[in-house]
């Protein structure tokens, strides 16, 4: 017991110590320390997860904040909110400066002039789409657009097939948006599958015109969006499930590289440009079946597969007469300086490349080894400890699993670092203007 009484005395004034330090007030409790056994967060971003559920209920929020703002309908409060990336501020702004009118025509929203203006539920008319008789108390739009129910049902489920999100009115050249609640009404009523979808449309577009949420990217989905604090576009966010990713581009974490040069990195691995350098500096074609050839020391001149000979400093085609020097009625000894060089610049950047990207390598499997062997075996030793020793010692096992986390963190950092320095610098230390 005497060590669980020191390593208890030490947590508390250690804890006491940094409360009295951010509020001025010590902890006299000593009940009130035991219970506090959940880490501090660690995550140096302001980011939090929330749910689908969560997600709906604080796009609702904002749209109604706009609604009764601009005393407009919600379809029309989404439209304006997704012209300004669901950026309140900006509305308000916006507002300030150029009045509720200019700002809606500036996102393109149409309200209906005179509402008085709508015909009486008891006249019918023809709709112009199927030249069918309708009641005027078939759906019209607020841009004073009607046609039959029929139609309206038909034109919106073939909209949400091409994909669109927002619906826009039938009528010719007219770019008003369509009533949320009467697409969902129509829709409702003959397929109510595209009524569904509607509906997860109209929250994806909160995600996707949203600078300030994204969805996790797991496969299959957790169900749970992030949200990072404004400003924070750039950072690297982890969803409770374990998936981390870059909250600006959704790849996955790749500092100390920005985005655009992780998506370089990423071409260059995948693609076959590497391998095209070192075809250059390693084989030549040959001068009649194009094929590449390999040469394997020894003179100057080789021969293809299919007869041809050629030389390979040139690759020109040749005879087969020579000497170890020269080969007869061939003559390229000008051109050796140029194509020399060539392929020592081309050799240089391939190895400068492979030396690279081996550290990437070698540091990415060190990560991995260190995930999935040293993971399970510092469990394993937190169990022991806390079955050992009881609560108290809680803490000491806990720093234990931070440690770790913190090592897989710093394992991530250091093969992506090899990445910035192959970017960043021209292999003699010097800064390169632009990326490869
Ligand atoms: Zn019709
Ligand atoms: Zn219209
Ligand atoms: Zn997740
Ligand atoms: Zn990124
Ligand atoms: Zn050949
Ligand atoms: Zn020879
Ligand atoms: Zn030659």
């Amino acid at each position: 017991m005497a060590s669980d009484d020191e390593c208890y005395d030490y947590d508390y004034d250690y804890d006491e110590a940094e409360e009295e330090e951010e509020e001025g007030v010590g902890i006299g409790d000593d009940d009130d320390l035991l219970e506090e056994d959940t880490p501090a967060p660690d995550r140096p971003a302001d980011c939090w997860a929330i749910t689908r559920e969560c997600l709906s209920a604080a796009q609702q929020q904002e749209l109604s904040v706009v609604t009764s703002l601009l005393n407009i309908k919600q379809h029309n409060a989404r439209a304006l909110l997704i012209h300004h990336r669901w950026k309140v501020d900006c509305i308000y702004d916006h507002l300030d400066r150029k009045g509720r009118d200019q700002m809606l025509r500036e996102a393109g929203i149409i309200l209906r002039e005179d509402n008085n203006s709508r015909a009486a539920p008891s006249i019918t008319a023809t709709c112009i789409v199927c030249f069918d008789e309708f009641s005027l108390s078939d759906v019209s739009m607020e841009c004073g657009h009607c046609f039959c129910n029929e139609c309206w049902t038909e034109y919106f489920y073939a909209s949400l097939d091409t994909g669109k999100k927002q619906i826009r009115c039938m009528g010719e050249k007219c770019w008003a948006i369509c009533d949320e609640a009467m697409v969902q009404h129509l829709l409702g009523r003959k397929y109510p599958e595209a009524a569904q979808r509607f509906e997860r449309f109209l929250l994806e577009s909160y995600l996707e015109n949203n600078e300030t949420v994204k969805w996790c990217p797991s496969v299959p989905h957790c169900g749970h969006a992030i949200c990072v604090g404004a400003g924070e576009r750039y950072c690297e966010v982890e969803c409770p499930c374990g998936v981390s990713l870059c909250f600006n581009c959704g790849e996955q974490p790749h500092s100390p590289c920005p985005c655009a040069m992780w998506k370089l990195w990423e071409v260059k691995c995948n693609g076959e440009s590497e391998n095209v350098n070192w075809i250059l500096a390693n084989t030549k074609n040959c001068p009649k079946c194009f094929k590449p050839i390999e040469k394997n020391g020894g003179c100057n001149l080789v021969t293809c597969e299919c007869g041809q000979h050629l030389c390979w400093l040139c690759g020109g085609a040749t005879g087969f007469k020579h000497t170890y020097t020269s080969i007869e009625g061939h003559s390229c000894n000008r051109f050796v300086g140029e194509e020399k060089k060539k392929v020592d610049n081309a050799k240089r950047q391939l190895h400068r490349y492979t030396h690279y990207y081996d550290h990437f390598k070698i540091h990415g499997d060190s990560f991995k080894a260190e995930q999935e062997k040293l993971g399970p075996a510092i469990e394993e030793r937190v169990k022991q400890l806390e079955s050992d020793h009881g609560r108290l010692l809680f803490r000491d096992a806990d720093w234990l699993t931070d440690a770790h986390r913190s090592l897989l963190r710093s394992r991530q950092v250091l093969p992506r670092s090899y990445v910035f320095a192959y970017c960043m610098f021209d292999g003699k230390g010097r800064r390169r203007r632009t990326c490869p």
